[in-house]
């Protein structure tokens, strides 16, 4: 076993100083890059359903505002620490660079269990959290959104919390909303959708025809269900699915009707009838086309990514992927989209959210998309051009092109 950092905040560290070499970074930006302007830890009390009262912990994290508002999910995890949150936050700021968003980075989260939570609990924990943030949230400072293991109805909740708090509606300081509160149609597949639409661009750039290609995917969560399904579309076989519990591979394709029904029933998609039971470890290494890790970081790593067959892997999740990994497939002519860049969907129509709250003007779903469309497109060439113009791995071309838009807003700004 290879020893390897596995701290999401060091990574993405190193991360910046790999693009930097190719930008001749000032160092004073580099250093602004490399750490949070802001990072917020709150406690805040909660009356469980029992009648007792828990203490829970809040992080929000700040990263950068040099390009607009910071933007960013927040994600309710038993796991969740302090470096990991920073690390999020600046992977959106770099998240929203590559496909040219006016927003700087932010991420939260809320050290918590929702898999042992009733609605009413999850209801209180959201509105106490946002009280807790509140000073330093607002659609023009900073918008948080969905995450792992939050979704619409929380966004509602932490919406009407906000809203109190100011005296009047408050839509635009929170994305992912659900559509009767100002939510955008499109947005709970936009993460799938914009992850596929750079799949499209890759296998285009590769030769791969879609129509038959086969795809395994980490993480029947949001982002890892619609992106099966979008695939599944477009002729893709799907042959491998997992979750928190364990994993499952058919190489004859996954009816994904039938996983849904089945994962609705038993709330996993392990033990679905026809299938073979897979741990989440082997289904990185299936024999597929395209590869989607759509759960958290860490997961391809230097133990496990020269035994990665696919020829895309597509990065649904953050992080999944660490730098001797991302070394190991590039050197293995794999082709890596980075999270920056797959997953920028999510956040891009976010971004078109806010912007209808602000004019209280709405889109229709095909408008979403094809907005959507062009630019995830435009980031996938800008991005595969400065890979060839500068003859590295797509990661660290994403950054190169986030990075030098980051530093040239703080150039212009007089910052440095
Ligand atoms: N949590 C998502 C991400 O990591 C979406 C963030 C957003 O929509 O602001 O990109």
């Amino acid at each position: 076993m290879t020893e390897e950092n596995l701290n999401p905040f060091q990574i993405v560290q190193q991360q910046i100083s790999d693009a930097g070499k190719y930008l001749g970074l000032d160092s004073a930006i580099e250093e602004i890059l490399k750490e949070p302007k802001r990072v917020l830890e709150v406690t805040f009390p909660v009356r469980m359903d029992d009648g007792t009262i828990k203490v829970f912990k809040g992080i929000r994290s700040q990263h950068n505002d040099a390009i607009g508002p910071c933007k960013g999910g927040v994600r309710y995890h038993p796991d969740v620490t302090v470096d990991e949150v920073k690390a999020l936050s600046m992977w959106m700021t770099f998240k929203c660079g590559v496909v040219g968003l006016p927003y700087g980075g932010g991420k939260g989260g809320v050290i918590c269990n929702p898999k042992e939570l009733s609605q009413g609990e999850l209801q209180r924990i959201s509105r106490g959290y946002v009280e807790a943030i509140a000073s330093i949230i607002g659609p023009d400072k900073d918008i948080p959104a969905p995450d792992v293991y939050t979704n619409a109805q929380i966004m509602a909740w932490m919406m009407d919390a906000f809203s109190r708090l100011q005296g009047s509606n408050q839509f635009g300081v929170v994305t992912g909303k659900p559509i009767i509160v100002g939510g955008s149609l499109g947005r709970d597949k936009a993460t799938a959708q914009g992850c596929v639409f750079v799949v499209i661009k890759a296998a285009e750039k590769l030769g791969i025809n879609l129509n038959g290609a086969t795809v395994a995917i980490q993480g029947y969560g949001n982002a890892g269900s619609q992106a099966a399904f979008l695939l599944n579309k477009l002729g893709c076989k799907i042959v491998g699915l997992s979750d928190s519990q364990g994993g499952i591979y058919n190489p004859d394709g996954i009816d994904l009707d039938k996983v849904y029904e089945h994962k609705s029933r038993t709330r996993s998609c392990v033990n679905f009838p026809g299938s073979q039971s897979i741990s989440n470890a082997e289904l990185l290494e299936l024999p597929v086309d395209i590869l989607i890790p759509a759960a958290l970081e860490n997961q391809i790593t230097a133990n496990n990514a020269a035994r990665v067959k696919a020829k895309i892997v597509a990065e649904a999740a953050n992080g999944p992927t660490t730098p001797e990994a991302s070394r190991i497939l590039y050197a293995n002519g794999t082709t890596v989209i980075p999270d920056i860049l797959a997953n920028a969907g999510g956040v891009t129509v976010s971004y078109f959210e806010w912007v209808q709250n602000l004019m209280n003007y709405y889109w229709s779903e095909e408008e979403v998309f094809e907005k959507l469309r062009t630019i995830m497109y435009n980031a996938f060439d800008n991005v595969y051009a400065a890979s060839q113009q500068h003859q590295v791995d797509l990661r660290t071309a994403a950054f190169i092109v986030s990075i030098s838009r980051i530093a040239e807003a703080i150039k212009v700004r007089g910052h440095v």
